[in-house]
Parts: structure tokens; C-alpha cells; sequence
């Protein structure tokens, strides 16, 4: 214990600071916030589906949690029921075995409802796009409301589609 102390003393403090994608982050979040309030008067409640992603677009989801975005502050919430959710969220090119369960994932949600696709897979297949297990993009089987481009997007992208989407 006296010598983890004493290592601490010496090294000091080792935390470095989050950047500017962080502070903007703080600053678009103060925005999202107050739209998600007017909009919906609680959270935005989103259900996450990945049919057939890389999990890029995942790890940069995830990373919209973490404590440097810290989304869930501003109002965004990631629930495992559809029934529970808003907006669907869709990561990956639509694979034949998920077409039925992203189909069945979106007629299981209340109205109203929006579809959200993540990353150029879910736009037309992106980078699997003439792969035989491919089923087309998210568009060829739902109604898609917004589309967050990207191979996968950052999370501050996330952030600035989702505000631009809640303030139109
Ligand atoms: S868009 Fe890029 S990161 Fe996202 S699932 Fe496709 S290949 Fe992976």
C-alpha cells in the first residue's frame, strides 16, 4: 500500500484532457437535450438492431456512452425492447437471415416511430454489397426517416445527425 502511494506520488496525475471533440460534444448535447424535452418531454428511447455490421459502427455507438460523450446526459437512451423505443436504429448491410427479424424488430414498436440507419453498409450494403447473403440496404425494407453516413461515423457525427434530425 506505502509503495502504491508512493508510485502515485511520484507519477502524478495521468489523466489527460478529452479534447475538442468531447468539449463540442458538451455543446451540441446542451442543444440535443432541449430538443429531445420539446419534442418527446422525457428521452429519446432508441432500440439498436445489427444486421450483419463489421461492428465498427457498434464499437463507435458504444463509444456515444462512454464517459467522454457520456450520451445518455443529454437525453438518448438505448433500450433492449423495440416496444420500449422511438427509433430503430440499423447497422450493417441487411443480411437475407435478418431481413425478417428487422422487419418483425420494426412492426413490434408503437407509433410513431423512426427508422435510423448508421454507417454506408445500412444505406446500400456498402463495402458487402454484391455479397451473396446480402439482402440490399435498410431502404429496400423499411421506411428510413435519417441515414448517419460514414465507415463507421465518429461518435460526435452521431451526435450532430441526431440534433439535426430532432431540430428539423
Ligand atoms: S459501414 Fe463500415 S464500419 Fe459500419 S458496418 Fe459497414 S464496413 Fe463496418
Amino acid at each position: 500500500m506505502k509503495n502504491i502511494f508512493k508510485n502515485r506520488m511520484i507519477k502524478g496525475m495521468v489523466t489527460i484532457p478529452v479534447g475538442k471533440d468531447a468539449d463540442e460534444a458538451d455543446k451540441l448535447g446542451v442543444e440535443l437535450k432541449a430538443r429531445i424535452q420539446k419534442r418527446f418531454g422525457r428521452s429519446f428511447h432508441i432500440r439498436e438492431v445489427d444486421t450483419g455490421s463489421c461492428n465498427g459502427c457498434e464499437s463507435e455507438i458504444i463509444a456515444t456512452t462512454n464517459p467522454i460523450y457520456d450520451i445518455q446526459r443529454f437525453g438518448i437512451d438505448f433500450v433492449a425492447s423495440p416496444r420500449h423505443a422511438d427509433a430503430l436504429l440499423v447497422t450493417g448491410p441487411v443480411s437475407k437471415n435478418m431481413a425478417l427479424a428487422l422487419r418483425r424488430t420494426y412492426d413490434a414498436m408503437a407509433e410513431p416511430k423512426f427508422v435510423i440507419t448508421l454507417g454506408d453498409c445500412a444505406l446500400d450494403g456498402g463495402a458487402f454489397k454484391d455479397s451473396y447473403y446480402v439482402a440490399g440496404g435498410v431502404k429496400e425494407i423499411l421506411p428510413v426517416d435519417l441515414h448517419i453516413p460514414g465507415c463507421p461515423p465518429s461518435p460526435l457525427a452521431i451526435i450532430k445527425s441526431l440534433l439535426d434530425f430532432l431540430s428539423a
